[in-house]
């Protein structure tokens, strides 16, 4: 299971922190709800595109001796399941579908310049999920007048602050701010996971 780590700031910043595994130990399991804190239980690494940053990054895991499950601390600054950091996808959002710039302008202006069909990806994730968006971020801000879900979901996006909203859809209703990959929907969780966990 992924959490957000309760953790803002840089890349670099997240990065100098990391060696130390009490910062943000969680001191129960979000799966079982176990009252121990849990066990650190190494890291994986993953691949993170930032407006100044292309490499891996390590996302730190714990383990719930209870349930024997892992929880891995997800920083904010990322999506589930997406190389991309949110403040590119959010930059290549406004400038495809707020600015009116062509797709492959918006890839090309992106920070850093990726192939516009990375974008196109994006674009069709968020349309399925502008709805839903601009239902869930009411709690948080006024629904803006808007001409469809598309623009309204941008706007409420822009005031309330993609990584505040971000934090608010995930750590909620799980609900992840592009949609879920299919197989993972509604909640990100695999639906195979409690075959894998049960006693054989
Ligand atoms: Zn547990």
């Amino acid at each position: 299971m992924q959490i957000l780590h309760p953790f803002a700031g840089s890349v670099q910043q997240y990065n100098e922190q990391l060696s130390d595994p009490d910062a943000h130990r969680p001191n129960h399991c979000p799966q079982c709800q176990d009252k121990h804190p849990l066990t650190a239980h190494g890291f994986y690494t993953r691949t993170l595109i930032d407006t100044a940053f292309d490499g891996p990054i390590h996302v730190r895991r714990y383990l719930c001796k209870a349930c024997r499950r892992t929880v891995s601390l997800l920083p904010e600054f990322i999506l589930p399941y997406l190389r991309s950091s949110l403040m590119v996808i959010a930059l290549f959002l406004l400038a495809r579908l707020f600015r009116g710039q062509t797709i492959v302008a918006a890839a090309g202006a992106a920070p850093p310049p990726m192939p516009y069909q990375r974008g196109q990806f994006w674009i069709r994730r968020f349309r399925a999920q502008a709805q839903t968006l601009c239902a869930a971020l009411a709690v948080l801000t006024q629904p803006t007048p808007a001409p469809d879900f598309l623009q309204r979901a941008l706007a409420m996006l822009e005031s309330t602050g993609w990584i505040a909203a971000h934090r608010f859809l995930f750590a909620g209703a799980r609900c992840h701010l592009l949609g879920w990959p299919r197989g993972l929907a509604p909640t990100g969780r695999r639906a195979a996971f409690s075959f894998a966990a049960a006693p054989a």
